[in-house]
């Protein structure tokens, strides 16, 4: 019989009823470190006192008007996005997902309202995860997601992760954008150098050709910077956002230029819920932590502790761990054994972590996580590798 959740996850036995902090306590009291932080979400920890408030102060106000109407958290949260980015306008969604929607949509209006209504393909790479919509499988092509769907949405197509030079030959008369993550996430922590993608910007600005960035992930401080392309100190012409800048309360944006927005006027897109007043109250309180050069110093600190820290473990365990890679507090483990019995060995040690592709432990902690949480969580790993190469031999 069917479970009465529709089973397209594979979930763990675990179920969380209180958070603090970077911990999650189970139903039956265990505490379990979280270095998954709901898969990249809860950047300022659980049950953060500041993003409570926020969201518990909002709630006694008023929840939901839709975009009939002026919402003033909505533009505060637009304006902060702005004035901390490259961006000079922002759509509100729910998700990561949406964001993709509109990215793509935002592309393709440009160069038809541009008089080159033929330029609609996107070119993507292999790997990459956008969401799980029509465009989003489409975006990222793999068969996994896309097989026994149907006709995929045409325009899109994929070249191998990270050949830069390929984008060169791929971009012809009909290409609109191309579409990246800074670094992978779901495709297991693959960051782009930085100079690959300074070079992919200056492909795109050459070819007449709009760069879409999926921060999604990779965002909101998670490697350091406010946004992971400042590393390379380019600027895109489309990002979408998602994950982190919620908090944990589900929120969602598309930040774009000016000329990149400029197809997008009255009655060409919208949402129900994007934007609504907790979520953008929520982001507002988000943002006032996170877009701080204290904040971000601090991420950059506990990065490489944190890091050091891995490389020791991995040294420690070489037949269980390949490498550490990932930048700021997005790391991956990359496994010899499979990576699903490291998490499942993390279980044990009461320490969660989150598989991805390419055989990937993913960790990726509260931006808040602490020294000592580091020490313990490098601890924890250390025993559930040892359980692993136990159950090895
Ligand atoms: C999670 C993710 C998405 C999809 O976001 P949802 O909120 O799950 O719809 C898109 N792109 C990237 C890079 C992601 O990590």
């Amino acid at each position: 019989m069917i479970p009465s959740v529709l089973p397209t996850y594979n979930r763990a036995p675990l179920s969380f009823v209180k958070g603090e902090g970077s911990w999650m306590i189970e139903a039956d009291g265990r505490r379990f470190l979280d270095l998954g932080a709901g898969i990249a979400v809860n950047v300022l920890g659980h049950a953060n006192p500041a993003l409570v408030a926020a969201l518990t102060d909002q709630a006694n106000k008023i929840w939901h008007v839709s975009n009939l109407y002026q919402i003033p958290e909505q533009q505060a949260l637009a304006d902060k996005l702005v004035e901390h980015s490259f961006a000079d306008t922002v759509f509100f969604t729910n998700s990561g997902t949406e964001a993709c929607e509109l990215a793509v949509k935002m592309a393709r209006k440009y160069w038809y309202e541009k008089g080159h209504p033929e330029k609609v393909e996107i070119i993507g790479f292999e790997g990459a995860f956008h969401g799980r919509s029509s465009a989003g499988i489409a975006a990222a092509g793999s068969e996994k997601m896309t097989k026994g769907f149907g006709p995929l949405l045409p325009g899109f197509r994929h070249l191998t992760w990270g050949d830069i030079a390929a984008v060169n030959d791929a971009i012809d008369a009909r290409t609109a954008a191309v579409i990246i993550e800074p670094v992978q996430g779901e495709g297991g922590i693959r960051p782009i150098a930085d100079e690959d993608l300074r070079e992919l910007a200056h492909i795109c600005k050459e070819n007449d050709v709009l760069l879409i960035l999926d921060e999604v992930q990779c965002g909101v401080a998670r490697t350091g910077r406010l946004f992971a392309h400042e590393w390379a100190g380019i600027t895109p012409d489309i990002m979408m956002v998602a994950k982190g800048i919620g908090g944990g309360f589900p929120l969602g944006a598309v930040l774009a230029t000016e000329e990149a927005a400029s197809g997008m006027v009255a009655g060409t897109h919208g949402s129900t819920y994007g934007g609504n007043p907790l979520g953008c109250a929520v982001g507002n309180a988000v943002m006032d932590v996170v877009a701080t050069p204290a904040f971000l110093d601090d991420v950059n600190r506990k990065a490489g502790l944190f890091r050091q820290k891995l490389e020791g473990l991995v040294a420690a365990h070489p037949h269980v761990f390949e490498e550490v890679r990932g930048t700021g507090l997005m790391l991956g483990l990359k496994c010899y054994t499979p990576n699903v019995d490291v998490v499942r060995a993390g279980y044990d040690q009461e320490i969660a972590t989150v598989p991805a592709a390419d055989n990937v432990v993913r960790l990726l902690p509260p931006l808040t996580i602490t020294d000592e949480e580091i020490s313990e969580a490098v601890a924890r790993l250390d025993k559930a590798a040892a359980q692993v190469a136990a159950q090895k031999d």
